[in-house]
């Protein structure tokens, strides 16, 4: 299914094309569903659709689309929790020593700290940020997420996937508030790239998917003998969806990065907030390396309120922008982070996640909301 481009092309035709190849005439232009749990297979087992767990051709135009974004073979996942616990259970045994960021996702590091310390995998961890460069040492494998988050800080992903190869280790990095359209970790070294695609990847608010890519062939036949034994596979309607909904990844995520922008520049010179972290504003910490590795900008960004009552005033004045969980949506949302415990932010953290609306209606809501807190 993959298509053969042999020219360079813009991220726009990249996403519209990824995974597709147009037919005889009268065949649909899109992906489409194939609901399958046997198939027909007579005598001796053959071809590559035989049984609906180990593979569909849904996902395999799905895989192949991810892999022409990723540079590297793809394993859909029915969740981003079913693509990270598919790595860390592909690559380690008991005695192994995983090294792992200390503020990445908290059901990351609470298989880690639970599920994996419990079975004999001794842990060890560090900040995102150049420390972890520095304590591979021993590893088995490396965990990052950058941009982490929810705080968005980042590691230099080139330097870490060399300390990483000169002592052995392998290196993950959980790709989810980039997308494989802003960043490719693969490119940069890295030995997996997971992305819970229930983000900005599918960016409707509508699916909960995940996927693994790989830079070898072996690593991938790994992933995915571990998908076909727990079985932790993706509907083929939902991953129908999800091809669907990558067409127009370039433009959401050009409105939702335009946004971030505008609206962390806004709230960096607005006194009632305080430590706005953003990648792509030039004085924050995270921008020359992001803006290094990185291949264009994203829509989340986070700000701190006094406290967590005025987190709430705030959340409960916005109009167009939603109070929810999760991010990279077409309808931006926001929220206290540290309602759900488990981060280390403080009480008034807002975790925000633009999406496609104007950016003018967005500063205005954000702007009167921010009212509320003197009155
Ligand atoms: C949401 C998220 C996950 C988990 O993905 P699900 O699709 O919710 O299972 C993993 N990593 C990061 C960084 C996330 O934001």
């Amino acid at each position: 299914m993959a298509s053969t481009h042999d020219q360079p092309r813009g991220d726009g035709t990249r996403v519209v094309n990824a995974g597709i190849s147009f037919g005889d005439n009268g065949s649909p232009l899109g992906p489409n569903p194939v609901f399958a749990a046997p198939y027909v297979l007579r005598g001796e087992p053959s071809g590559p659709y035989q049984y609906g767990r180990l593979t569909n051709p849904t996902w395999s135009a799905w895989e192949a689309a991810l892999a022409e974004l990723e540079g590297g073979p793809v394993v859909a996942f029915s969740s981003g929790l079913a693509a990270v616990t598919a790595v860390l259970s592909a690559v380690l045994r008991p005695g192994d020593l995983l090294l792992i960021a200390d503020d990445c996702y908290y059901a990351t590091r609470r298989f880690a700290t639970g599920y994996l310390s419990e079975i004999g995998v001794r842990i060890r961890t560090a900040l995102t940020g150049p420390d972890i460069a520095r304590r591979v040492d021993g590893a088995r494998l490396v965990w990052v997420e950058s941009p982490s988050n929810p705080r968005l800080d980042v590691c230099d992903l080139t330097e870490l996937a060399a300390s990483c190869h000169a002592s052995g280790a392998l290196l993950a990095v959980d790709n989810t508030t980039a997308t494989p359209l802003a960043q490719q970790p693969l490119l940069l070294g890295a030995d997996f790239s997971v992305t819970s695609d229930t983000k900005a990847t599918c960016g409707h608010s509508d699916l909960v998917l995940g996927h693994v890519a790989c830079r070898t062939d072996e690593l991938a036949e790994r992933v995915r003998t571990w998908r076909n034994t727990t079985g932790a596979i993706p509907g083929p309607f939902e991953t129908w969806l999800a091809h669907r909904s990558l067409a127009t990844l370039d433009l959401r995520l050009a409105r939702q990065a335009e946004n971030a922008r505008v609206l962390a520049d806004f709230l960096r010179r607005d006194p009632r907030v305080d430590a706005v972290r953003h990648p792509w504003l030039p004085d924050d910490p995270a921008y020359p390396i992001a803006t290094r590795q990185m291949r264009r900008g994203i829509g989340l960004l986070s700000f701190t309120l006094p406290d967590a009552a005025a987190a709430e005033t705030f959340l409960d004045a916005l109009r167009i922008v939603t109070v929810a969980t999760s991010f990279g949506g077409v309808h931006s949302t926001a929220e206290r982070r540290a309602r759900w415990g488990g981060d280390d932010v403080p009480a008034g953290f807002i975790r925000f996640s633009c999406g496609c609306e104007d950016p003018a209606d967005l500063l205005a809501d954000v702007d009167q909301a921010l009212a509320r807190l003197n009155g």
